[in-house]
């Protein structure tokens, strides 16, 4: 990489010149503490462009931002499957050859013969802007594929809401900044920098996200609610949430089913409203937090949502039941298919608070679910308060 610029001082000129390649080792290394693989390559990438561009070519340096913005696109979306297997091997061998593609470009033309024409064609398509063009800061190939990559990056963030996505996503913002100040080695090695940097805080961010919220139902598991009960006030109240004859609904519909009736239920209890938190407790278990609340000011909000819950109808499609309608109306009366059935579940809640008497949350707790016995053993589908 080009020397920094001589102006700074010495420490600043240092730390520009560490930052690129100790960030995404520091990142590389966390990925394989968190179990990640993907961010792995990105963190290559940025890597390479730190020695990419002393004395590349301008179609060496067109391609270049052609290629690395379909490869970061392509790690972003692609599964996560490790880097010691078969497809670590084959994503890293294609940034290997990614790489060879654009030192391959540097061979100069005259000693090609018949085929020097052609190399000079491909080398004027890379390096193409339109008639209109004047505009655009980059060949219009590397100016596409960076168009394209974002254009399907930001549908994932807006799609998924992962942190890791956003910290894709910058990190190519980050990246695309690099390629407008290529050149200028200061600017470039601070937008090559921060893309890692954004990519680590993504790491984190993943991190602290996976660790906090449940996976099938992405509202907060057990880790979060014994964090946040510890910052409770002194005035709070507790309920306890229980989807009644859950296990007969498995058995009857299956468990896929059953997942999708425990998201559905998480997303109504996040709803309840009254400034509750509501957090999946285990299995079909939830627990809703009340701040500052009373369990009179509580139950109005418990009891609307278990009207929602039971008011809801869940249509169960047969397994071999076709997404869309068939266009051809006689293949719908010759081939015979299980309707939709529609169902419902109910839920029971325990309500309790924490009085005078210098309770602790787990005895809130325990009391809460008392009452959710008494729930239960009363016919299910209502609140009960202790
Ligand atoms: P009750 O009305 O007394 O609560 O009866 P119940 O059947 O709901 O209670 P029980 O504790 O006997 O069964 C709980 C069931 O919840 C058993 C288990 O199969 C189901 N379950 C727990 N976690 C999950 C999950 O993540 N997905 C699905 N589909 N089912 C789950
Ligand atoms: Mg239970
Ligand atoms: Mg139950």
């Amino acid at each position: 990489m080009a020397l920094i610029h001589q102006s700074y001082p010495a420490p600043v000129a240092l730390l520009l010149s560490v930052t690129p390649m100790v960030l995404p080792t520091f990142g590389a290394v966390l990925c394989l503490w968190f179990r990640k693989s993907n961010p792995v390559f990105c963190f290559l990438i940025s890597m390479a462009l730190f020695y990419f561009g002393d004395d590349a070519s301008l179609t060496q340096i067109a391609a270049g931002y052609m290629l690395i913005p379909i490869f970061w696109m392509i790690f972003t979306i692609s599964e996560e499957r490790g880097i010691l297997n078969p497809t670590g091997f084959s994503k890293g061998l294609s940034l290997l050859s990614c790489g060879l593609i654009i030192a391959t470009l540097g061979y100069p033309a005259n000693d090609l013969g018949i085929f020097a024409n052609l190399w000079i064609d491909l080398h004027y398509a890379i390096q193409w802007r339109p008639s209109w063009g004047g505009w655009m800061p980059l060949p219009a190939p590397a100016l596409g594929s960076f168009a394209l990559a974002t254009l399907v990056l930001t549908v994932k963030v807006i799609r998924k809401h992962r942190p890791m996505d956003l910290g894709y996503l910058g990190g190519l913002v980050a990246l695309f900044g690099a390629a407008l100040k290529h050149g200028e080695p200061s600017a470039s090695l601070i937008f090559i920098s921060l893309a890692s940097l954004l990519l680590v805080l993504g790491l984190f961010q993943e991190s602290h996200r996976m660790a906090f919220l449940d996976e099938l139902t992405s509202i907060p598991g057990r880790r979060a609610l014994l964090a946040d009960m510890k910052k409770l006030g002194r005035h709070y109240s507790l309920a306890m949430v229980d989807i009644d004859f859950f296990k007969k609904f498995n058995d009857t519909h299956g468990h896929d089913v059953g997942d999708q009736v425990l998201r559905m239920v998480s997303s109504r209890l996040s709803q309840t409203g009254g400034g509750s938190r509501a957090y999946r407790y285990g299995g079909e278990e939830f627990t809703l937090l009340f701040p500052g609340k009373s369990i009179d000011e509580a139950l109005d909000y418990l009891e609307d949502v278990r009207e929602r819950i039971q008011d809801t109808i869940f249509v169960i499609r047969g397994t071999d039941r076709p997404q869309k309608k068939p266009s051809n109306s006689k293949k719908k009366i010759t081939r015979k298919r299980p309707e939709g059935k529609q169902t419902k579940v109910t839920i029971s809640i325990g309500l309790s608070e924490r009085t005078d008497k210098q309770e602790e949350p787990s005895d809130v707790m325990k009391k809460a679910d008392r009452a959710l016995y008494k729930a239960k053993d009363k016919g299910r589908n209502c609140v009960i308060t202790k």
